[in-house]
């Protein structure tokens, strides 16, 4: 079974949170503040996702999620956004969240968001089995969830792994956002698009060698994206 942290500290949500995982076969590991999640997540380093809330009384979600992302690069993150907070989910994102659920949500959009992260978890995804993929100075390995570049690691979230991979495995072909959304975040996904390019800045500011100027991944205006790791084109 998944392990799962989720952080809220309204008891109310957290319980309702708690039980729509638990029936969904999550294993539950609950924190009512920031301070609580950040001293669970050392001590059970078997914890693959957590959900976070963004207004808690002691630290933020916010700094729990960058907090995580530097103790665990690998797990999968999603925050719970407050409606009508439009900074947070994109603040969010940009620190290292895979995805956010905005409040007030029903169970099953909760429970397919979570799901559909769970599918990109290195145990989920098949990644062990996958044929590495090397396009100019870069070596994709998912088996060990990294990218290299000129033999150096580069520290990678699981969304971000999944999106190399999809636009590496279609070297020099436009991919669109679509196909990125419907692939990663999974079909019928309901928030909003601009995730994608979220994470494609984020991606770039990893392995870009001048993000502001990105050559491998390339903009392509009102379609998607697409890798050109030989700069063929
Ligand atoms: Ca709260």
């Amino acid at each position: 079974m998944t392990k799962i942290l989720v952080l809220e500290d309204e008891d109310s949500i957290r319980g309702f949170i708690s039980v729509n995982l638990r029936r969904h076969d999550f294993t539950v590991i609950e924190a009512a503040t920031g301070e609580e999640a950040i001293s669970i997540m050392r001590e059970q380093p078997d914890i693959q996702l957590a959900l976070l809330d963004i207004m808690l009384p002691g630290i933020s979600g916010l700094e729990v999620c960058q907090e995580l992302r530097q103790l665990r690069p690998q797990m999968g993150i999603i925050m719970l956004t407050a409606k009508g907070q439009e900074q947070d989910k994109v603040t969010g994102l940009e620190i290292g969240a895979d995805d956010y659920v905005v409040k007030p949500f029903s169970p099953a959009e909760l429970v397919a968001r979570v799901n559909a992260l769970r599918r990109r978890l290195p145990e989920q995804s098949g990644a062990a089995v996958m044929p590495e993929i090397s396009s100019g100075p870069f070596l994709l390995r998912m088996g060990e969830m990294r990218l290299y570049k000129n033999d150096e690691p580069i520290l990678m979230t699981p969304t971000e792994l999944a999106i190399m991979h999809l636009l590496m495995s279609h070297e020099g072909q436009a991919v669109s956002r679509g196909q990125l959304l419907d692939t990663i975040w999974g079909e019928n996904y309901i928030g909003d698009p601009k995730v994608v390019d979220v994470n494609i800045r984020r991606i770039r500011l990893k392995i870009e060698d001048d993000p502001s100027t990105p050559r491998y991944i390339e903009t392509i205006w009102g379609h998607g994206y697409r890798w050109d790791g030989m700069q063929l084109g």
